[in-house]
């Protein structure tokens, strides 16, 4: 086998796919590549189409029928008018609302269901603040798996609850936040009731790894100074980080990024905890912001993202939903990329890095925008303003254009 799963807490090594947590310890389990029995180079992955199934020869699992809908292969999109805005000389957008459902989550349920099909689980389920359970309803439905999915009642925004609601999954919601909908889903899957989905799956967050491999792999595989990631529940960043550092132990790159995280101040625990240099965090029993993706009290993985953001010389800042709602606009109307709130908030912090000469203006930095504009047209709509209706006649027209 090309891997083991490994416990983040305790150390030891299983080689079970069937477990979700350290069966010694309880901690969080992660995949751990034995570089040795991997053969891959450069070249290994250059001829093939874009996306998570290029880098199959890193994924934990062991069929050639995956369940997939060509997800991965999202644009870098370089943005320079933006950039120098910011003060940046190269900024590039890493924009994974091309995803199949939108967010970047498909890259993780990719593998994440492919290998709940491999392990004959029946019932897959996660809790979500959306794009989570849009994109588990979608895989599910594609291998035909009964999906349950928990939300916290009233905070999901429009275009996931469609998703989800659509493809057909059980769709819960829960009166409490998304941290306790976590709870129940993580009691249910301890029980073997359900196959959990989330980012405590260490095969997901597999899939997420790709982010790292592709930004590589489109840049010739230059590493960036810097990379900028929302966080919420932590998986992602940690993930990404784990994935550079696959490729760097590969001997693919030769060096390493700087991991920087972003949180809305109302829901900021990862943010207080790389401030007050603490080794843990303290949960925020009542998160709150714009950006309901990263409204997340109690990230699982935040041992593993604190590891990353400190391990690679990063940092991490909070923005308020003001700055989270302006780079959301700015990117929109400046660079023609229309992102979710939560996306935007990688803008929005960089911005702060940039201003606290954590991030140099001479640097080439990445940010990742996690989720499509569209999923939350809602946002969007209390902030434009659509305008009243007039007669089709050009010369009205002519001087509304003007105007
Ligand atoms: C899930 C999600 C996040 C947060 O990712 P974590 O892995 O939970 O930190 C950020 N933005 C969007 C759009 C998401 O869907
Ligand atoms: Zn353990």
């Amino acid at each position: 086998m090309h891997y083991v799963l490994e416990c983040v807490e305790c150390g030891s090594e299983f080689d079970d796919d069937s477990l979700v947590r350290c069966p010694e310890c309880g901690g969080l389990l992660e995949v751990a590549l034995r570089y040795d029995e991997i053969e891959v180079s450069r070249s290994t992955f250059e001829g093939r189409r874009l996306g998570v199934w290029a880098f199959r020869e890193l994924l934990p699992v062991n069929t050639d029928d995956p369940v997939t809908m060509s997800e991965g292969g999202t644009g870098l999109h370089p943005c320079p008018r933006l950039g120098e805005e910011l003060g940046v000389r190269e900024l590039f957008v890493k924009n994974e609302g091309e995803n199949p459902t939108g967010s970047f989550k498909d890259r993780g349920m990719t593998v994440g269901v492919t290998k709940a099909v491999e392990l004959g689980a029946e019932v897959v389920a996660c809790a979500s603040t959306g794009n989570t359970s849009a994109s588990l309803a979608a895989y599910a439905a594609r291998a035909g798996l009964t999906c349950a999915v928990l939300l916290p009642a009233g905070k999901v925004a429009l275009g996931k609850l469609a998703q989800a609601l659509f493809h057909g999954a059980r769709v819960i919601p829960v009166n409490g936040n998304f941290d306790d909908a976590l709870d129940v889903v993580k009691k249910l899957a301890d029980e073997g009731i359900v196959y959990i989905l989330n980012s405590v799956n260490p095969f997901r967050l597999s899939g997420q790894r790709t982010i790292a491999y592709e930004i590589c792999l489109q840049l010739d595989w230059e590493v960036p100074d810097a990379v900028v990631v929302p966080v919420g529940n932590a998986g992602n960043i940690s993930a990404i980080w784990q994935g550079f550092l696959d490729l760097y132990r590969l001997g693919i790159i030769d060096e390493l990024p700087r991991m920087y995280g972003v949180q809305a101040e109302g829901a900021r625990p990862i943010v207080e905890a790389i401030r007050r240099g603490k080794e843990d965090i303290e949960p925020d029993p009542e998160p709150e912001t714009v950006a309901t993706a990263i409204r997340i009290g109690n990230p699982v993985n935040a041992i593993k993202a604190l590891r990353a953001i400190r391990c690679s010389g990063g940092w991490a800042v909070e923005v308020s939903d003001e700055e989270i709602l302006s780079a959301q606009r700015e990117l929109a109307t400046r660079e023609g990329i229309f992102v979710e709130p939560a996306s935007a908030a990688s803008i929005a912090g960089l911005r702060k890095f940039v201003e606290e000469g954590e991030i140099d203006a001479d640097e080439r930095v990445v940010c990742v925008t996690t989720g499509h504009g569209l999923k939350d047209p809602e946002t969007v709509m209390e902030v434009c303003e659509l305008p009243e209706p007039v007669e089709p006649d050009p010369e009205t027209i002519q001087r509304l254009i003007a105007e």
